[in-house]
């Protein structure tokens, strides 16, 4: 029984110890004040400066356009075949 405790006891630790390495790994440095903070986090939580979140790209307006073209084109092709559906299946 005692055994059993310590072992779910150590597994508790390993577990909570990967979450803390895992949090460390996206841990850096506010460019503001200099405390750690989380890469993905768009303001400090300690001096309020705005971070940019790492991974973060503005879209470029040609791929902006693209991608609403597709859109576009892809719903009014849903649109269609919904009519379609409707007036096939009366
Ligand atoms: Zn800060």
């Amino acid at each position: 029984m005692a055994r059993l405790d310590r072992d779910r006891l150590e597994q508790e630790e390993a577990r909570a110890q990967r979450r803390r390495a895992r949090l460390e790994k996206h841990a850096v440095p506010c460019p503001h004040c200099g405390k750690s903070v989380l890469d993905h986090m768009t303001r400090c939580p300690y001096c309020g400066g705005a971070l940019v979140p790492k991974g973060y790209a503005p879209m470029d307006e040609q791929k902006k356009r693209r991608l609403r073209t597709v859109g576009y084109a892809v719903g009014t092709v849903v649109a269609v075949v919904i009519v379609l559906l409707i007036l096939f299946l009366k």
